[in-house]
């Protein structure tokens, strides 16, 4: 049940995959879909691919580079800054994928400034949180889910929210085969949606796209879709197979 004021949304997140080639091949495959822009697409490979995918990709599909640092530029060696993000058109960054916050060093209160620097340079935040398995078997999901929001919200402005969707991506879902059931994704997506208009703004609630990501599937993606609260899905390693095409079509 798609909500009618939330543009339903999917991303496909490539993560440190493909090979030039490899990448062509799999926008040409999404031109040659002619989505029709109901759905919001976002792709986001890594970071060497950013530039060719910009130009080969038909609008209006959107592009998204997976991190980016806080500062404009300078003596940062191995970062992105968002004005060069901006500068290069790039729309969009993902920010607190659990793989960064896991691998490599991601606070919470580090990806809220991301988060704040990004939105100042002109881009759109796919901002990721999500709870381990043992987090959720220790039933703190939403303190944890919370806790990863309340560093976000204490660093940015209401009005900030318009320039993020919300991917919530429990950790043991990712990249394992187990997809959270739509009752399970639903819950949490409800349980965000109403910490949002206690912490936030009902208005930021009622707007703001949450979606969900973990082990997405062409087959699975549809059940999912039809939850009330889910707005769309950020998509790992199907985003690399055809079967991403019917993943966008998922609310049709
Ligand atoms: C992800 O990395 O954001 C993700 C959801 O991965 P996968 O779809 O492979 O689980």
């Amino acid at each position: 049940m798609v909500n009618p004021n939330r543009k339903f949304f999917v991303g496909g997140n490539f993560k440190m995959n493909g090979t030039v080639d490899m990448i062509n091949e799999l926008i040409n495959h999404l031109n040659n879909a002619k989505l029709d822009g109901k759905t919001e697409v976002v792709v986001a490979p890594p970071s060497i691919y950013l530039l060719q995918v910009k130009e080969k990709l038909t609008p209006p599909a959107q592009v998204a580079a997976q991190n980016c640092y806080t500062a404009d530029s300078g003596a940062y060696t191995g970062e992105i800054s968002p004005s060069q993000l901006q500068d290069a058109n790039i729309e969009w960054v993902i920010l607190g994928h659990s793989e960064r916050r896991s691998m490599f060093g991601d606070t919470d209160k580090f990806v809220a400034d991301k988060t704040k620097a990004a939105i100042a340079n002109g881009l759109k935040v796919i901002l990721c949180v999500g709870e381990s398995q043992e987090e959720r078997e220790k039933d703190i999901t939403m303190e944890v889910n919370e806790r990863q929001l309340e560093a976000v919200t204490k660093t940015i402005e209401e009005k900030d929210w318009e320039h993020i969707v919300l991917a919530y991506e429990p950790v043991w879902a990712i990249g394992t085969g187990l997809v959270a059931s739509p009752q399970q994704a639903q819950e949490v997506h409800a349980d965000l949606r109403q910490w949002l208009g206690q912490r936030v703004s009902q208005k930021v609630a009622d707007s703001i796209r949450i979606i969900y990501g973990g082990s997405v599937n062409g087959k699975n993606c549809k059940e999912l879709a039809r939850q009330p609260d889910i707005d769309g899905f950020l998509v790992g390693g199907a985003s690399l197979k055809p079967e991403f095409v019917d993943i966008c079509k998922s609310a049709d």
